[in-house]
């Protein structure tokens, strides 16, 4: 028979769903794939189960709910001063991974360039090869993640299309700061490039920070793709409604790919999620303030036991470099064995680089109850 699709049948089954399947398989506890233990605000569960009842439970405009365009574009304009026409500059998806995908898809030509800051999101790399373009990588630094000018540079030229900015990311939990984006802003201008922004963890940031979009920077806004997620924004991440900014001339273009992805996203949760972000400022804080306390319960518990642990200022996931426990073999073998042996499953982060992956690198998700946490420290610190 004829050969499959060549781009699709080389990729692995995601590291998340193999790790969450061994964690089930040794009955281990799940810091592994980012899934929050506490399900999204009890209010937000009630409208969406009202409105599953009321309606509508029929394909909804392509481009979404009024609603929630208006909702989108007014969350732009509260929380980061963005003026955003709702009729022309906003998308609704079926999640940010459509999104992501969706963006992709309208801006890539076969030949063109893409930067991946590494360890990038894994769900770009495929989309990129798929769209036959050709990724440029540029690598983050441990022990803090960050990023030298020079070799961002060295990565830009004139093929470049588009940059993968994901700010706070997964999996790093860096939250990339006003110095660097002004970098990428003046490369995506001297370079002429899109840039798309995966900013689905924009309200889970912490140490009294605030998330900056990159599109707020002048010249931007031409620029962007915006992408955000409901899944994360109140924890619900089984909903997949995913939405973008951008200008019109993008959304259109994104529009294109959208209606033969997926056409629309469930009506009744779009109504809901629209309801979310028309709520008052201190839900979103009451949203992350615990995760916050979380982080660092996570992160003391794995320093002391001696993982180095990086500094995470968003997202559901801390990184640790795993040299100095005494562990022989890759971070794959380690995230078995601790699976296996300690009953702690977690990410290995080779499989977010392209070639040369570093090896010694593990992300802990930390979006679980106390005792949970307490638990898996327990367990780690017993093991090694
Ligand atoms: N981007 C990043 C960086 C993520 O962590 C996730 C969540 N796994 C997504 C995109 C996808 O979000 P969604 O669940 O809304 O598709
Ligand atoms: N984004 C989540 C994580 O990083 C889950 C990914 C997924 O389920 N595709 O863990």
């Amino acid at each position: 028979m004829k050969e499959k699709n060549s781009v699709i049948n080389a990729l692995p089954t995601t590291i998340f769903t193999t790790m969450s399947a061994s964690a089930r398989q040794h009955d281990a506890i799940n810091l592994g794939q980012g899934i929050p233990a506490d399900d999204g605000p009890a209010p937000l569960l009630q409208k969406a189960a009202d409105f599953l009842i009321e309606g509508p439970n029929q394909y909804p405009p392509g481009d979404g709910l009024p609603d929630l365009r208006q909702a989108v574009a007014a969350a732009n304009k509260r929380f980061y001063g963005l003026d955003v026409d709702w009729k022309t500059q906003v998308l609704v998806t079926s999640g940010a991974t459509e999104a992501l995908t969706d963006s992709l898809l309208a801006l890539l030509n076969p030949g063109d360039e893409a930067i991946l800051i590494e360890p990038y999101y894994d769900s770009y790399l495929p989309i990129i090869e798929l769209a036959g373009a050709t990724p440029r990588f540029v690598r983050l630094h441990a022990p803090d993640w960050s990023l030298f000018e020079e070799e961002l540079r060295r990565a830009c030229s004139s093929k470049t299309k588009l940059l993968m900015l994901n700010s706070p990311m997964n999996p790093t939990g860096k939250v990339f700061n006003a110095e660097e984006l002004a970098l990428i802003a003046g490369l995506a201008e001297e370079f002429d490039f899109y840039v798309i922004c995966d900013e689905v963890y924009e309200h889970l940031v912490f140490d009294g920070q605030e998330h900056q979009p990159l599109m707020i920077l002048p010249g931007m806004a031409e620029r962007c793709v915006r992408v955000g997620s409901a899944g994360k924004t109140f924890s619900v991440t089984g909903w997949k409604v995913g939405y973008i900014t951008g200008a019109a001339h993008l959304i259109e273009a994104i529009g294109k790919a959208h209606q033969f992805m997926t056409f629309t996203t469930p009506p009744n949760l779009q109504r809901a999620v629209a309801w979310g972000l028309e709520q008052d400022d201190d839900w979103f804080h009451d949203l992350a303030a615990p995760l916050e306390n979380r982080r660092n319960l996570l992160s003391n518990g794995l320093a002391d036991i001696g993982f180095t642990v990086m500094p995470c200022g968003g997202t559901y996931f801390v990184t640790t470099l795993i040299d100095n426990l005494g562990f022989e073999g890759d971070d794959l073998s380690f995230c078995q064995t601790i699976t296996e042996q300690a009953g702690v499953a977690a990410i290995p982060l080779s499989p977010f680089y392209g070639a040369d992956p570093a090896r010694n690198l593990v992300r802990f998700c930390f979006s679980k109850t106390e005792d949970v946490l307490e638990e898996a420290i327990h367990r780690l610190g017993r093991f090694f």
